[in-house]
């Protein structure tokens, strides 16, 4: 009987919905436990909200990094995995003067921190992480059916088999892995997380080109305002190429929430005030577009790391099950690995990858 508590069992074949952070760190940290791991992806490529939009040639070219802006490596096992798997040449530090504004209006530096960024582009360490990966992209899983095996079988938005796996990982934001769970039938467990889902906020984004250098003595600042949380010369960042100045502009949550129907027109007029204001910079920029995230980034600031459906052999795991951020979604994906591990679900030390470390 599916319902009653079983011993925990080898997990051969494991489906992970998503291929942002999370889903890629779990999928390397699984193919290492010698587990075969297929990964679906609903967008064109991995990456998720480490997300950079090209931009156009006849506007100088070159790509703006508009989801995570930085991050950073202080956990050793996330050290490891992108040393592994990204390599050198696809991350490096971004020594940006960064300044945020008190309450009183005053403008103060925060200290000097490691940051790092992709090179030349956020997506560059996604792209590199995913090389070894099965991953199905354009796939948008929409329900999980039980089968006679004991298994999963995923269904797709196009009604399409998508193949059958003896556990299921989602990393998608709360409330689109709730809404899995609950056309899968599972709603009980989508009550185990329903607290974070209106933790996620939401952020307006708007890319701005400025033909000429901007001639500013920071790279980017957090202000006050009650429009703009945050703006970020991405030119600044190394090797970004691309002519001319851009700039990455973020609304604060929750006048993003407020204005998530507004247009995109009036959406970067307002942006783009706001960012006058606080830099006094009058130079209007010649390009723009704007996008809108509904999950950004959670306001919890701690989390149970993972979520693991013994029973059912579902894992839901991502950056908002362990404090938001891109460091906390490998977190969360290296501590339901480590779980996994301790409760005898994986064969560890079988893979290829393993016996060659040994
Ligand atoms: C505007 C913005 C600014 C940010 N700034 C920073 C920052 O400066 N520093 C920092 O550390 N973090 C920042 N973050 C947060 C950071 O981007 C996230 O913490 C991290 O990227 C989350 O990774 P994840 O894998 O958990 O989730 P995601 O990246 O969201 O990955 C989930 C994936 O699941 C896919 N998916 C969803 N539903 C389905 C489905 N049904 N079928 C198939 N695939 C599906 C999605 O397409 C996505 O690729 C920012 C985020 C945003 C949006």
């Amino acid at each position: 009987m599916f319902n009653e508590p079983q011993a925990p069992q080898d997990i051969r074949h494991l489906a992970i919905i998503g291929s942002g952070m999370c889903g890629l760190s779990a999928a390397l940290l699984l193919k290492s436990s010698g587990v075969k791991v297929t990964l679906f992806e609903k967008s064109r490529g991995p990456g998720g909200r480490l997300s950079a939009k090209r931009l156009p040639e006849e506007r100088g070219g070159g790509s703006a990094d508009i989801g995570a802006q930085y991050f950073t490596i202080r956990n050793l096992g996330f050290r490891a995995l992108l040393e592994q798997y990204a390599g050198p040449t696809h991350y490096t530090t971004w020594p940006a003067r960064l300044r945020y504004q008190t309450d009183s209006g005053k403008w103060e530096f925060f200290n000097a921190a490691e940051r790092y960024v992709g090179v030349p582009r956020m997506t560059a360490i996604s792209r590199a992480l995913s090389r070894t990966l099965d991953i199905k992209a354009q796939v948008r899983i929409e329900k999980l059916e039980r089968t006679g095996q004991d298994q999963w079988r995923l269904w797709d938005t196009e009604s399409k088999d998508r193949g059958c796996f003896d556990a299921v990982i989602m990393t998608a934001p709360p409330a689109q892995t709730s809404t899995i769970l609950i056309a899968s039938g599972l709603a009980q467990l989508a009550q185990s997380f329903e607290t974070h889902i209106p933790q996620m906020q939401a952020c307006w984004t708007v890319v701005a080109r400025f033909p000429n250098t901007l001639g500013l003595d920071y790279e980017g600042f957090q202000p006050t305002s009650e429009i703009l949380q945050w703006a970020a010369n991405n030119s600044s960042k190394p090797g970004r190429d691309g002519e001319g100045e851009w700039w990455v502009l973020h609304g604060r949550p929750d006048w993003s929430d407020r204005h998530q129907d507004g247009s995109s027109e009036d959406i970067t007029e307002a942006l783009i005030m706001a960012f006058s204001e606080c830099t006094g910079i009058i130079e209007r920029p010649d390009y723009t577009l704007a996008h809108r995230w509904l999950y950004a980034k959670s306001t919890a600031t701690h989390g149970p790391g993972h979520f693991w459906f013994n029973e059912d052999r579902i894992g839901v795991i991502g950056d908002w099950v362990k404090g938001g951020r891109v460091e906390g979604a490998y977190e969360s994906a290296e501590s339901l690995t480590k779980h996994l591990r301790s409760v005898g679900c994986l064969d560890a030390g079988t893979s290829e990858e393993s016996k060659a470390s040994e």
